[in-house]
Parts: C-alpha cells; sequence; structure tokens
C-alpha cells in the first residue's frame, strides 16, 4: 500500500510537470496484464491497453498457444465474481498510473 502511494505522488508530479503534453503513450507486456508473454502494448488509457491485450490474447488462443489458453481461464475464474474483476483492473489501472510515458 505504502509503495502505490509513494508512486501515486511521484506520478503527480510528473503529470504537473507534463500537463500540456497529453497524448503521451505507455506501455505494458502482455503478462503485465494476466495474459503470458512479453509482448508489449502501447496505448494511452488503461481500458485501451486491456482492449489490446484481450485482442493479442485472443489471437494466440486462436492459434492454440497453450499458455495464453490457460491465462484466459483463470481470468474467466476472476469474472465469475464482480469484485474479482474489479479489484483485478483496479490493479491493472495502479500499475498502469505508476508506469513513466514512452519516451518517444
Ligand atoms: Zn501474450
Amino acid at each position: 500500500m505504502a509503495k502505490t502511494a509513494i508512486c501515486f505522488k511521484a506520478n503527480q508530479a510528473y503529470l504537473a510537470s507534463y500537463s500540456l503534453k497529453t497524448t503521451f503513450m505507455k506501455t505494458m507486456t502482455c503478462s503485465q496484464l494476466g495474459g503470458a508473454c512479453d509482448e508489449e502494448f502501447h496505448a494511452k488509457t488503461i481500458e485501451e491497453m486491456t482492449e489490446l491485450s484481450k485482442k493479442h490474447a485472443t489471437e494466440m488462443i486462436e492459434k492454440g498457444d497453450e499458455a495464453h489458453i490457460k491465462a484466459r481461464k483463470e481470468m474467466q475464474e476472476l469474472m465469475h465474481f464482480s469484485e474479482g474483476m474489479n479489484a483485478w483492473f483496479e490493479n491493472k489501472r495502479k500499475t498502469f498510473d505508476c508506469l513513466a510515458h514512452d519516451n518517444k
């Protein structure tokens, strides 16, 4: 919890100094998003990010990738409970918020 608070503060300062630049992208990997590989996704919001990861996971599952099939099953178990899903999303959102923007 303390870690998150520190990160949040740092992020606020970061946002303040870059408030005029709102088009930065952030990077997260498939495994950071509950997937199974190091594929990188670039997006401006966590919503976009999870969409990209879902699309990628679906493609991998269609190819019959075992690791992604397993990861998807675990996600589906989580989705049976809206609280579990919300907690998952909240967790990913925090991770996303704490990331530095891509330096591009
Ligand atoms: Zn993947």
